[in-house]
């Protein structure tokens, strides 16, 4: 009876698997669960699947449950588990193409996160840059909580820790190319 129910998983599972593979580059067979990815992963202890539970969900046919997890969105890309995997396999990659497709679906577990990596990439294609201050700003206002850390950006101002105005680089054009690129392609900032 398990067997059966593995099957139709695995059949209905087969073009996600796809398409993680080849946004991610990664083979997923490639992996054999030696579990040395989530030993080392610097934020496995907030996150409800390991990396390498993630990958063996995709693996057998369960990635509606991968496409839930919260793991694909507070992992920070560090790459500590790429450097680490006896078998190199791309592990921040694939967590951004889990990440890409549970958007696509309408799925979003971490709010917050989603919000953040808005308000970051609005202030890279405006100015070809971080700008800290704006992105304090447009994160507590979409997030509704307008005041938050507000008492810490005096001492970082008068330190020039951040900058009130955003400083845009020379050759903004470029960047802003490259946005456009990527919708063009198909893309979405995230
Ligand atoms: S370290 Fe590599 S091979 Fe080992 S579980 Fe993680 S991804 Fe799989
Ligand atoms: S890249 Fe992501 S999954 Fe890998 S170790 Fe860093 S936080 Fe963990």
């Amino acid at each position: 009876m398990e067997r059966v129910e593995l099957s139709v998983a695995l059949r209905n599972n087969r073009s996600l698997k796809n398409k993680v593979e080849s946004e991610s580059g990664v083979v997923l067979s490639d992996c054999y669960q030696c579990g040395k990815c989530s030993a080392g992963c610097p934020a496995a202890f907030a996150m409800d699947y390991t990396p390498r539970q993630v990958i063996r969900l995709l693996q057998l046919g369960l990635g509606g449950e991968a496409l839930k997890s919260h793991t694909p969105w507070l992992c920070a890309s560090c790459q500590t588990c790429y450097s680490r995997c006896p078998r190199e396999i791309n592990l921040p990659r694939l967590m951004e193409a889990v990440r890409q497709e549970a958007k696509r679906r309408g799925i979003i577990p971490e709010r917050k996160v989603d919000i953040f990596e808005k308000a970051f990439l609005d202030t890279v294609e405006k100015y070809g840059r971080a700008h800290e201050m704006g992105l304090m700003v447009q994160y507590n206002l979409r997030t509704l909580q307008p005041i938050k850390d507000a008492l810490l950006a005096p001492p970082l101002l008068l330190k020039r820790k951040i900058s009130p105005l955003p400083l845009k680089i020379k050759d903004i054009d470029s960047v802003k190319n490259i946005f456009a690129k990527v919708r063009n392609e198909g893309g979405s900032k995230q």
